[in-house]
C-alpha cells in the first residue's frame, strides 16, 4: 500500500467536554463537505483525528495509549494520516510530535477547522499550528449531534483564570459568537427538526455581544426561533445574574436545569482557588433559584485536596452540600495542572486522604441525589428519548427537563420523541418512568 494513497475516509474520537463534541460534528461536516467519507471504526479511516482535552492529567494518558496503538496499525497502513487537535494540541504543540512521532497534524483549539485545508493540500507545511485567533469566529456553524439535538457555542476561551484550570491558557481569552449568529444556528437546527439545543461556554454568564447579555441571548432564541426545548451550560456563580433566574422563570422552553460548579464550601479555599465568590453569595443563588422556579434541578462540581486544603475546609464542603442538596455532582481529587497557578502551591493534602476526603463526599452525595430523585416520583416529566438502554432493547432511555436520565419500555416509543413520562420509581442516578397521555 502505497504512502500517497488518497485519504478518503475518517473518523473522529473525542474526549473531554460537550465544546469539544460540538467542535467534533462541525469538523465532521466540514470534512464531509470536502467528500471525505465518515466511519464509525478507526480502522476503516484514512484519516484519524482524536479532538482532545487537557483539563485533567487522565485524558491526556488515554490520548497517549490510542496513539501507541495507531502507530502499530500505521505500519501496515503508511498512508494513514493522524491529527491531533484541540486543548492537548495547543497544549503541548511540537512536544506533541517529538513525543508521538506517528501523529502528522497538530491543531490547537483555534485551528481545529483548519484541518480540511492542511490534509486537502498543504501537507507537511503547517504540521503544527496553535496561533492563537479566529479570522471569522461566526464562520463557525454550529452542526447538531443527532437528529433530535445539538449543541450551539457562544463563547470560547475563559477570563476567569481559577488557579487550578488550565482552560484560559489552552483555549485562551474568552470570545464570543454574534446573538444573530447564535439565533441563526438555533434557527437552522430547530428548522431541521431538532427539539433541544444546549447553548454552550466555559462561563455562559458572562457573555455579552454589545448590549446583549446572556439572558438576553436566551431571550432572542426563545422569541426568534421555534426550538422546543433550549439547555446551557456552564454557568458560574460569579456572574449568573437576577435577570437569568428571572427569564428561567418566565420561559418554560428554557430547561429548569442549572449546572453550577461550587468547587468547596470554604471560603477560604475559594479564594484561593480564585473563583471570585463567597458561600454565602453561592447559597443566595441557589435560595433565589428554588424560591422563583416551581420546579429546578440543580448539579455541580467539586473539588476536593486542593492545596492548603484542612479537615475543617473539607467540613464546610461536606456542609454546604448536605445543606444545598444538589440533585447530582460531578467530584474529583485536585491534581495539579502545568502552568497553571495552583502549581506553586504545595500540593501537600496526601493522596491517601484526597481519595478518602472524595470517597466520602460520593457517599454523602449518592444518599442526597436518591433523596432528591424519590421527590420526583409520581410527577410526570416531559422527556427527549435518546436511544436505547445500554442494557436492553426493550427499554429506552430519555432525558427529563430537569436533565435526569429516565428509563422507560419501549412500546413503540421512537427516538427523538418528547414524551410524558409518569416516575414510578427512582434511584440514586436514574429515574424510572411510564408513558401517560399528554396533560
Ligand atoms: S471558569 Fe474557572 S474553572 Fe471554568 S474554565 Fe474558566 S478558569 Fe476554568
Amino acid at each position: 500500500m502505497g504512502k500517497h494513497k488518497a485519504i478518503k475516509t475518517f473518523h473522529i474520537s473525542t474526549f473531554g467536554c460537550q465544546m469539544n463534541l460540538a467542535d467534533s460534528s462541525t469538523l465532521a461536516a466540514s470534512l464531509t463537505a470536502r467528500g471525505y467519507r465518515r466511519v464509525a471504526d478507526a480502522g476503516d479511516a484514512d484519516l484519524i483525528v482524536f479532538n482532545t482535552c487537557s483539563v485533567r492529567e487522565k485524558a491526556e494518558e488515554r490520548v497517549f495509549g490510542r496513539l501507541g496503538e495507531i502507530s502499530r496499525f500505521k505500519k501496515n497502513k503508511p498512508h494513514v494520516r493522524v491529527a491531533v487537535v484541540g486543548c492537548m494540541a495547543q497544549r503541548l504543540g511540537e512536544k506533541l510530535i517529538e513525543k508521538a512521532p506517528q501523529v502528522d497534524y497538530v491543531l490547537g483549539t483555534d485551528r481545529v477547522f483548519e484541518l480540511p485545508d492542511v490534509v486537502g493540500g498543504n501537507e507537511g507545511v503547517s504540521r503544527v499550528m496553535t496561533a492563537f485567533g479566529h479570522e471569522n469566529m461566526d464562520a463557525i456553524e454550529a452542526e447538531k449531534e443527532t437528529p433530535y439535538a445539538g449543541f450551539v457555542t457562544i463563547s470560547r476561551g475563559c477570563d476567569n483564570y481559577c488557579t487550578y484550570c488550565i482552560v484560559p491558557y489552552v483555549r485562551g481569552k474568552e470570545r464570543v459568537h454574534a446573538a444573530d449568529h447564535i439565533v441563526g444556528c438555533v434557527r437552522k437546527m430547530a428548522d431541521e427538526g431538532v427539539v433541544e439545543v444546549t447553548l454552550l461556554g466555559q462561563n455562559v454568564n458572562s457573555y455579552r455581544d454589545g448590549g446583549v447579555d446572556f439572558p438576553d441571548l436566551l431571550r432572542r432564541v426563545v422569541d426568534k426561533t421555534d426550538i422546543p426545548r433550549l439547555r446551557y451550560m456552564t454557568s458560574h456563580p460569579k456572574d449568573l445574574s437576577p435577570k437569568l433566574i428571572d427569564i428561567m422563570a418566565k420561559e418554560c422552553r428554557i430547561m429548569p436545569h442549572v449546572h453550577l460548579p461550587l468547587q468547596s464550601g470554604s471560603d477560604r479555599v475559594l479564594e484561593k482557588m480564585g473563583r471570585g465568590y463567597t458561600i454565602e453569595h453561592y447559597r443566595q443563588i441557589i435560595r433565589e433559584l428554588r424560591r422563583r422556579l416551581d420546579y429546578v434541578s440543580i448539579t455541580t462540581d467539586l473539588m476536593v485536596g486542593f492545596p492548603t486544603e484542612t479537615d475543617d475546609d473539607y467540613e464546610q464542603t461536606l456542609q454546604a452540600v448536605g445543606e444545598i442538596q444538589f440533585d447530582a455532582a460531578f467530584m474529583f481529587r485536585y491534581s495539579v495542572r502545568p502552568g497553571t497557578v495552583a502549581e506553586a502551591y504545595p500540593d501537600d493534602v496526601p493522596e491517601r486522604v484526597k481519595i478518602q476526603r472524595l470517597r466520602r463526599l460520593i457517599e454523602l452525595q449518592k444518599s442526597i441525589g436518591f433523596e432528591r430523585n424519590q421527590r420526583e416520583v409520581g410527577r410526570v416529566c416531559y422527556s427527549l428519548v435518546e436511544g436505547t438502554s445500554r442494557r436492553s432493547e426493550d427499554i429506552m432511555r430519555a432525558r427529563t427537563e430537569g436533565n435526569k436520565t429516565v428509563l422507560v419500555r419501549a412500546d413503540g416509543i421512537e427516538t427523538g420523541a418528547v414524551v410524558p413520562l409518569r416516575i414510578t420509581a427512582a434511584d440514586a442516578f436514574t429515574l424510572h418512568g411510564e408513558r401517560v397521555e399528554s396533560q
